[in-house]
């Protein structure tokens, strides 16, 4: 007897979650988990490091942050009652397949997409149902319908802008698979602020079987504080509040969240920094022979290259220029995934590609 015995099999088959080459060496220029280049102000990290001084922090923050969830209400123009707030989106991802998902649950997935989905829904034992995105990469709707009628999954999971390849699923298109279906819909839009599509929020006037995720931890520069939220209807967010873990938004990050969107010029100015470099990015890869780019609607490209994905990622690393190896999803081998920083750190990144290529 082991102790391994006491493992679920479901958890002992996974991996631990890591994210490769990720070292903070001076000059690094890191472009691999498209966050945002800009740190949080320096004005707005002092005062709230003072006034956090002024907190005691023998006290639990409050079970669920009410101040936090009255400002993004106001922020995003959503009843309170219908937001969940958590450390991080990828908790309320947790959250939402405990309340989902137990042996045997279905949860359809479009294929190549956030891989995390996947994994968490094996630690719950449910079974994911896999539709592969089109060729070129968008999404396959009319199959994802087909495929949720044979197989009545309990949730579809659609991640919008997608990670990794960057492409938006249509609002209408969102519309007609609610329509089609009895599922619980999640569409996680971690990346729509930089998204020229529109959020699929107003569709929750019309489905109370809809569950829209966003993160500060992308636009906002917030990705080391963990701050995620999501929109729902209040009857669905009462139900799942109930497996939620209590106390996970700490009121120090509750307080950035709150001042950043107070400050939300500073946000816009680099949003639209952050696309405009896309752009420029995207346009300078395309004109690059033998590499493959694709559209997107995010704030990171994909590429493909005619070299193995995993030595250029390495030798990009010996350079001090830090990417994603996304070459192991499926439809993406021979890829690599960036993201915008400053136009210095992607004119740094261009030219080391160029000579290495
Ligand atoms: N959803 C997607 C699609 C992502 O790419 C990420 C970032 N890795 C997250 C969620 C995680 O966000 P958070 O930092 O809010 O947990």
């Amino acid at each position: 007897m082991s102790f391994l015995d006491n493992i679920k099999p479901s958890v002992r088959a996974l991996e631990t979650y890591a994210v490769k080459g990720k070292t903070l060496q001076p000059g690094l220029i890191k472009l691999n988990q498209n966050e945002n280049p800009f740190d949080v102000p320096d004005e707005i990290k002092r005062e709230l490091t003072e006034e956090f001084l002024r907190s005691p922090w023998n006290r639990y923050p409050e079970v669920f942050p009410v101040e936090l969830l009255h400002a993004i209400s106001s922020h995003v123009r959503h009843p309170a009652e219908g937001i969940i707030a958590g450390n991080g989106s990828n908790e309320l991802m947790y959250t939402i397949l405990m309340a989902a998902v137990s042996k045997g649950t279905k949860v359809l997935i479009p294929s190549p997409s956030f891989f995390l989905y996947e994994k968490a829904v094996k630690v719950f034992d449910g079974e994911v149902v896999s539709v592969m995105m089109k060729d070129d990469l968008s999404f396959p709707t009319e199959e994802i319908l087909r495929s949720a009628r044979k197989e009545q999954p309990a949730l579809i999971v659609l991640v919008s802008p997608n990670s990794p390849t960057g492409q938006s699923i249509p609002v209408d298109d969102v519309e007609k698979i609610l329509a089609g279906t009895s599922s619980l819909v999640l569409v996680d839009e971690a990346y729509i602020e930089f998204s020229e599509k529109q959020s699929v929020q107003p569709l929750l006037e019309k489905f109370d079987r809809l569950i829209v995720l966003r993160t500060f931890s992308k636009a906002f520069s917030m990705a080391g504080l963990r701050i995620g939220y999501l929109l729902a209807r209040p009857a669905l967010c009462a139900e799942l509040l109930k497996p939620k873990i209590p106390f996970t938004v700490n009121a120090f990050s509750a307080s950035v969240a709150m001042k950043l969107m107070e400050r939300k010029k500073i946000v816009d100015e680099r949003i639209g920094y952050i696309k405009d470099q896309k752009k420029i990015l995207f346009e300078s890869l395309r004109s690059l022979g033998g590499v493959e780019v694709f559209s997107s609607d995010t704030n990171f490209l994909i590429f493909r290259t005619r070299q193995d994905a995993g030595s250029l990622f390495q030798r990009l690393l010996q350079r001090n220029v830090l990417v994603r190896d996304v070459s192991s999803y499926p439809m993406l081998d021979r890829t690599l995934r960036v993201n915008a920083g400053t136009e210095k750190e992607n004119k740094t990144f261009f030219a080391v590609l160029q000579e290495l290529l």
